[in-house]
């Protein structure tokens, strides 16, 4: 039986902001906007969405404090701004980080969670709505139902996931993408790589997926360059956002794997961004799941015409050789971490403690 569960109404691209108006502006009757210190204003959604609150009389408070690998405590001070401004739904704005942020509030405060009670899937039964506003083409949150939330103090890069925090609505334009810069661009791009192999190396992937996994893998192998030629081609800015948001698709239903897993700890302790974490592995977890999932990995480069050796070649070009040196007590640490994260439910075969450091050992 196939099962697929994807309740976020799209708008999709130029003035899909104001094709949608009147759905926003019916969410509630105050919005708590998320958004990181600048690229909401760069990227021109917030002035767009400026100019349409001002159509409508909409009614919000403006929470512009969420930084990269957003954190818990700064959520929780969302959390209780949400509260004394009596908001009643969320608009994120920017990247995966304040996106991801204004789905942990959301929760926060629909559930007065504590602390770190967010990762206790037990004691999320309700939610805010979420509304999305992407800026950046690779995490795929505008259609997920996860958040990934950094405890600064223990020093712990995590997501949660409830049904409960799909977006209500995702305002998906990208124009919003004209001002990454270039290195973000790459990284966005490597991640939403990352989330459609995922779709194949996971133990849940479906064949219902297969074509926006290789139509979106394809998109992005074609059309990445051009982007970075020419960051204001709507062409090639389309593309990427499509290939993003087939990713997104694709983990709401399938999940991530160690190929997310290894990632996290290379963020939280080497300060890799999120998409190039995942690129610098991305061969090392090809070759270890590539005989359990060999005839889709087949069917996947025949399909988008281009051999592994040539997708190898393709990768060594966006992802430079890192240069960080992992420390034995990293290593020993974190592949235990990594083991014991709930990603790794998904891996295609059951991966040892040993698999994992040798992959941390490669780098
Ligand atoms: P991000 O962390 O949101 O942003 C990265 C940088 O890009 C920030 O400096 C941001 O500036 C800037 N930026 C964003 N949009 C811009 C634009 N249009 N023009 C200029 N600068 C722009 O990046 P991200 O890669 O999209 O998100 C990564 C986070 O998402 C990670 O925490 C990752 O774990 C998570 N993630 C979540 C999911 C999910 O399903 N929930 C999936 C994958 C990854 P500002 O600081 O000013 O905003
Ligand atoms: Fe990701």
């Amino acid at each position: 039986m196939i099962k697929y569960f994807m309740p976020t109404k799209i708008y999709w691209g130029k003035d899909s902001l104001f094709k949608g108006g009147k759905d926003l502006a019916e969410i509630g009757k105050k919005a708590f906007i998320v958004t990181g210190r600048g690229s909401a204003l760069i990227s021109g959604a917030l002035p767009d969405l400026h100019r349409l609150m001002k159509e409508y009389a909409i009614k919000y408070f403006h929470f512009a404090e969420i930084e990269e690998n957003p954190e818990l405590q700064a959520i929780h001070r969302g959390a209780d701004l949400f509260k004394s401004n009596n908001c009643d739904y969320l608009i994120g704005i920017g990247g995966g980080s304040p996106l991801d942020a204004a789905k942990a509030i959301s929760v926060i405060v629909a559930n007065n969670l504590q602390n770190r009670e967010i990762y206790e899937a037990a004691k999320i039964k309700k939610a805010y709505p979420v509304v999305a506003m992407p800026t950046t083409s690779g995490t795929g949150t505008e259609v997920t139902p996860y958040s990934v939330v950094t405890d600064k103090m223990l020093n712990k890069k995590a997501g949660f996931g409830n049904p409960l925090i799909f977006p209500v609505i995702s305002f998906c334009n990208p124009e919003y993408t004209y001002s990454l810069p270039e290195k973000v661009t790459v990284d966005t791009a490597l991640d939403a790589l990352s989330h459609l192999l995922e779709g194949i190396y996971s133990l849940k992937r479906c064949d219902l997926l297969f074509p926006l996994i290789s139509d979106g893998i394809g998109k992005i192998i074609d059309t990445l360059e051009k982007a970075i030629d020419d960051p204001i081609n709507y062409d090639s800015r389309e593309k990427l956002m499509t290939a993003s948001l087939y990713g997104g698709m694709v983990i709401a239903q399938s999940g991530t794997t160690l190929q997310h897993s290894i990632g996290y700890p290379l963020t939280t302790h080497y300060g890799l961004s999120h998409g190039m974490a995942n690129g610098v592995v991305m061969k090392s977890i090809m070759e270890l799941f590539y005989p359990t999932v060999k005839d889709e990995l087949q069917m996947l480069f025949q399909r988008i015409g281009i051999s592994q050796e040539g997708f190898y070649n393709w990768l060594d070009k966006w992802v430079p050789k890192t240069e960080i040196t992992l420390s034995d007590d990293f290593i020993e640490h974190s592949a235990t971490e990594i083991a014991g994260s709930r990603n790794m439910a998904q891996n295609p075969k059951e991966v040892s403690l040993e698999e994992i450091k040798i992959i941390l050992k490669s780098l």
